[in-house]
């Protein structure tokens, strides 16, 4: 890479902390988080589980393992997750859930992300000749369906068979904020649907570390254990906890602008000839159909424009609030030069 940076399209993750997230952090009061001590950790616990209206909170490193945590405190081995194909919790979580947990997913079709509920139905098995359901999972928004959102009335559909069906329901809400600021609905308004719910900080919301998981206390009681396990007891982790409070506080707002530019690039590509599916650009992710994906990223980024080729002929572009709108500006000329 030689030119200097104009827009880092690569994802969301690659925001850094905001002034004001360094100053909480340098302030923040710890303690030992394994003992449960820190008081930074327990307030953004506390913050997250009051947001998504559940009862309790528990603070992980990463997104993947707040997922595979969840997934843990649901299942047994040899039982089956049902969920969206696609889903982060399988394709990007590198086998985890049968290295963990001992389960393995069972995909449904998700045109857009969106899971019909008589598939999900369909999907649960009780039989004794078959691996049992023991977990339903959603992911809102959906990443490689491209950011998309699930409705609400979708959301409590399948909330439905799952209560008919006697199983739980876990929520990877990576970008679950996006969700929320797309529907222009509070967050809790989705997650109250859900047992359980991994909330990202480090994505859209610019926190540098971490995830929280919420659910009921029993559940975090046996989360914390799981965590352990995973070696996710991080000790006087306020030091982070402190950035994610700002990033609470802050990083929703940005999320409108992400988005507004994510339309305003997807139209863009579509402009300058390259295929963009427009109904899947909901939220801040985009990705186009470009031949020679690997190259025409490669010589974008000699021009300082950074995107990640996920496939022979397709990119991926996210935005995320340090890409403004200057920064959008000169990457469209970059790209559609
Ligand atoms: C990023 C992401 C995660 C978590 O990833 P980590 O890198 O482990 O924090 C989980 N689910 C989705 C949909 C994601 O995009």
């Amino acid at each position: 890479m030689s030119a200097s940076v104009i827009a880092d399209l690569r994802s969301d993750t690659v925001t850094r902390p905001t002034p004001a997230m360094r100053e909480a952090m340098a302030q923040a009061v710890v303690g030992d988080d394994v003992y449960g001590e820190d008081p930074t950790v327990n307030e953004l616990q506390a913050e997250v589980a009051r947001l998504t209206g559940h009862e309790a909170g528990l603070f992980m490193p990463s997104g993947s393992m707040t997922n595979q945590v969840g997934i843990a405190v649901h299942t047994r081995r040899g039982e089956e997750v049902v969920c969206a194909e696609g889903s982060h919790i399988y394709e990007w979580e590198l086998g985890m859930m049968a290295a963990f947990s001992g389960v393995v997913p069972r995909f449904v079709p998700a045109p857009l992300g969106v899971p019909a509920p008589q598939d999900v139905r369909a999907a649960v098995r009780h039989s004794v000749h078959q691996s049992p359901t023991g977990l339903i999972s959603l992911e809102n928004t959906h990443n490689k369906a491209g950011g998309t959102v699930i409705p609400l009335e979708v959301l409590a559909q399948i909330r439905a068979v799952a209560d008919d069906e006697g199983l739980p329901l876990h929520l990877d809400g990576a970008r679950v904020f996006n969700a929320a600021a797309a529907l222009g609905v509070p967050l809790s308004a989705i997650t109250r649907h859900f047992h359980t719910v991994s909330v990202c900080l480090s994505k859209g919301l610019g926190a540098p570390v971490g995830s929280v998981l919420v659910g009921s206390a029993t559940l975090m009681k046996e989360a914390h254990r799981y965590r352990k396990m995973l070696g996710g007891g991080m000790r006087q982790a306020g030091i982070l906890a402190a950035a994610g409070l700002v990033a609470l506080r802050d990083g929703p707002g940005w999320l409108a602008d992400d988005h507004r530019r994510a339309r305003t690039l997807a139209e863009a590509l579509v402009g300058a000839g390259y295929d963009v599916n427009l109904a899947a650009v909901q939220t801040n992710i985009i990705y186009a159909t470009i031949p020679d994906a690997a190259a025409r990223s490669a010589a974008w980024a000699e021009r300082g424009v950074l995107a990640n080729a996920l496939g022979p002929d397709s990119v991926r572009f996210v935005l995320h609030h340090q890409i403004g709108d200057d920064a959008l500006d000169g990457a469209i000329r970059v790209l559609t030069a």
